[in-house]
């Protein structure tokens, strides 16, 4: 039989009806490594990552992979040797990053909450921007940065007051989100800023938001950002970048993204447009370079029918997966080995094991399943290793990255040691 591939899923197709990510059958990976088990395609993380390059072919712009998406060490390590720039936003992501191998003039600290010692430790390596929130931040790093007898590189992340079409929690450029500055008090706060001695002003910042499938909202905040750059100048201020933050979404469930490269076509007319071709660009993709990138493989634990639903017991759960517990969100669940058409199914919730009713993986699937089998959560590359936690001291998974024909394990398990690592008793 001949591949079956999944639409959006670049590298995760059925070979001899059995699902493999590039060259490697799941069900062999399973044997290895155990379940729950994420498994990373390389080729599709980094032809997502060529399709921006692409769109800024003969620009000068600079990637930085937001690597909350995905802040495994061979993830990173794979995207700073494709030549990435990283957008952190703590500094345990910092130390990741350098501990990858990044540069540290290449990573951006994006984040409401950066404390004394985030801000500390990022000047001392010699990060490349700060991305300022808010106005009492302005003051805190100025402090820090005249003690530390240095100039931060600072851009101020505008709320461009902007709706990005998304789920509420992962909307971040409107007036009533926690994000940013308001567009209307940007140029004042630019103004406080240049007059600071410890602050050296770069850029302008702004992230409207994630999972993002429209190309109208970043339009309307390009818009929005160029207006303000031109006011800032105007006062005497010269901004050096404008960073576009991240956003793009992936297929989960049917949607349909613009391309990478389309979307930044259209952006970059509208820039050439405005007179803002040859500006140093930057954006911070996370989800849309990683998301289908990946797969969580789960065993069926136990079928249980009821009289209002059937589950079906899985042994991965939300502290794997947390976004449907979190947003509702949908991922396409398939099975390792392909049922043929007529194979009678059943409509079961997919459920884990941890004990909470929010602990589902998917509402009302359509399966052939019984316990033994494998499922294969699709679009598991982004937020779900990097949100896990151990909830109910289940370990955290293990971490395959496949490059063709070819496997490593990149995380292993956690063991009982990992979890209580630093605990002691009375
Ligand atoms: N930049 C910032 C400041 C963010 O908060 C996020 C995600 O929330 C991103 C970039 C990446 O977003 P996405 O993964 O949707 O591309």
């Amino acid at each position: 039989m001949s591949a079956l591939q999944l639409p959006g899923h670049p590298h995760v197709h059925y070979q001899h009806e059995q699902l493999h990510v590039e060259g490697c059958n799941l069900k062999a990976l399973v044997a290895a490594h155990g379940t729950p088990l994420f498994v990373y395609s390389k080729a599709s993380m980094l032809e997502a990552l060529a399709a921006y390059q692409r769109g800024f072919a003969g620009r000068n712009a600079r990637v930085c992979y937001a690597m909350k998406a995905n802040s495994t060490l061979a993830v990173l390590q794979l995207f700073a040797k494709a030549g990435c720039g990283f957008d952190i936003v703590s500094g345990g992501e910092l130390a990741r990053v350098l501990a990858a191998g990044a540069q540290a003039d290449k990573v951006i600290f994006s984040g409401v909450g950066k404390t004394r010692d985030e801000m500390r430790v990022a000047l001392k390596a010699g990060i490349g921007c700060f991305n300022v929130e808010s106005e009492a931040e302005i003051d805190v790093l100025n402090e820090v940065a005249v003690g530390l007898g240095v100039q931060a590189p600072i851009s101020i992340r505008v709320n461009p007051n902007v709706d990005p079409k998304t789920h509420p929690y992962i909307s971040t450029g409107l007036k009533g989100n926690k994000f940013g500055i308001a567009h209307e008090r940007t140029l004042l706060t630019y103004q406080r800023a240049a007059a600071f001695a410890g602050l050296k002003v770069v850029g302008i910042d702004c992230h409207i938001g994630s999972q993002i499938t429209e190309e109208t909202p970043y339009l309307d905040a390009m818009d929005r950002m160029l207006d303000i750059v031109e006011s800032i100048e105007a006062a005497g201020i010269p901004i050096h970048h404008i960073d576009f933050g991240g956003g793009l979404g992936i297929n989960y469930n049917g949607d349909t993204p613009p391309a990478a490269d389309a979307l930044w076509q259209k952006l970059l007319a509208k820039l050439d447009a405005r007179g803002f071709g040859q500006r140093q660009l930057m954006i911070e993709p996370g989800r849309s370079l990683v998301g289908n990138a990946g797969v969580c493989v789960t065993e069926v634990l136990y079928m249980k029918p009821g009289e209002q639903k059937n589950f079906c017991i899985v042994d991965a759960a939300m502290n794997d997966l947390p976004r449907p517990a979190m947003y509702q969100a949908f991922h396409a669940i398939v099975p390792l080995q392909q049922t043929s058409g007529n194979a009678a199914t059943t409509v079961v919730d997919v459920v884990g094991p941890v004990c909470e009713s929010g602990d589902w993986i998917g509402h009302d699937r359509n399966l052939a399943v019984q316990s033994g089998d494998h499922l294969a959560v699709l679009s598991a590359g982004a937020y779900c290793m990097s949100m896990s936690s151990n909830y109910n001291s289940r370990p955290k998974a293990a971490e395959v990255l496949v490059d063709g024909a070819q496997s490593h394990l990149i995380r292993q398990r956690d063991s009982f040691a990992d979890q209580v690592r630093g605990e002691s008793l009375l």
